[in-house]
Order: C-alpha cells, then structure tokens, then sequence
C-alpha cells in the first residue's frame, strides 16, 4: 500500500505532518515529545484505521458521523487551521491529494461504487469515542 492508492494511508500520513509541523511551530517540541500532540496524533489515527467508509470516506469535515469527540475535534480543527495553509510548500503531493480527496461530498460504500444509503452501513463506528 501507498499514498498513492491507499486513502487512509495517505490521510494518516496528511494528518501526521499536520500534527507535527503545528506541534514544532506552537509548542517547539516533536510529537514524540509532547504528550498533548501525542495524544491527538494517536486519537486521529485510530479513528481513521476504524474508519467505517474505509477508502470510500469524505474528509472527516464533511463526514455525516463525525466520529471525533467535541473536545478532540477541536484540537484537530486547530491544527488544521494552523498547519493547512502551510502545507503546500512542504508538502506538495499530500496536499494536491487532499484538495482531490476533498472534491467527495458524500461517504461510497466499501467497494467504493455506490453512495451510502443509510448511516446503518457505518456499523464498524460507534460515533464519537472517548
Ligand atoms: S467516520 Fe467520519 S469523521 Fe470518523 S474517521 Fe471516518 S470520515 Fe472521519
């Protein structure tokens, strides 16, 4: 798997840098390092890995579950704010990606073919989590 055609490999790798450019710029330490971006790093790869849209997921904005908890989406939110508009001279492939990525409005299924009916096909997500 890769970047190229692995959605959530990409956006784990998108929101990995995020967390780590905004984490050196506003706190001065590596995520490693800093328990708080640590946490947050974690908390978002985990929800991407039990993603129930898989490869067929909007971003996380535009996602009609919104699996982030309020107080950890927040967190993301300002990460993203801080680190999006940063992003294109560092990291240029990730972020032409993200803009593609974006351009999906709704959640596919699985297989990536047809648009999600109902929210019973997220069954793998059990909404927000602590
Ligand atoms: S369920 Fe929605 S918010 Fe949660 S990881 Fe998937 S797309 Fe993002």
């Amino acid at each position: 798997m890769s970047i190229f055609t692995n959605r959530i490999e990409r956006e784990a790798r998108t929101v990995e840098v995020m967390i780590q450019l905004y984490c050196k710029n506003q706190h001065g330490l590596t995520v490693q390092d800093c328990p708080n971006c640590s946490e947050l790093q974690n908390y978002a790869l985990d929800r991407l890995n039990h993603c129930p849209f898989h490869e067929g997921k909007t971003s996380c904005k535009n996602c009609p579950i919104h699996c982030y908890k309020p107080g950890i989406k927040d967190d993301i939110k300002q990460v993203m704010r801080y680190s999006g508009p940063r992003m294109m001279l560092r990291h240029p492939i990730l972020t032409v990606f993200h803009f593609i990525d974006n351009t999906r409005k709704e959640p596919l299924t699985v297989l990536g073919q047809n648009r999600v009916k109902n929210l019973d096909l997220a069954e793998d997500c059990n909404g927000p989590v602590d």
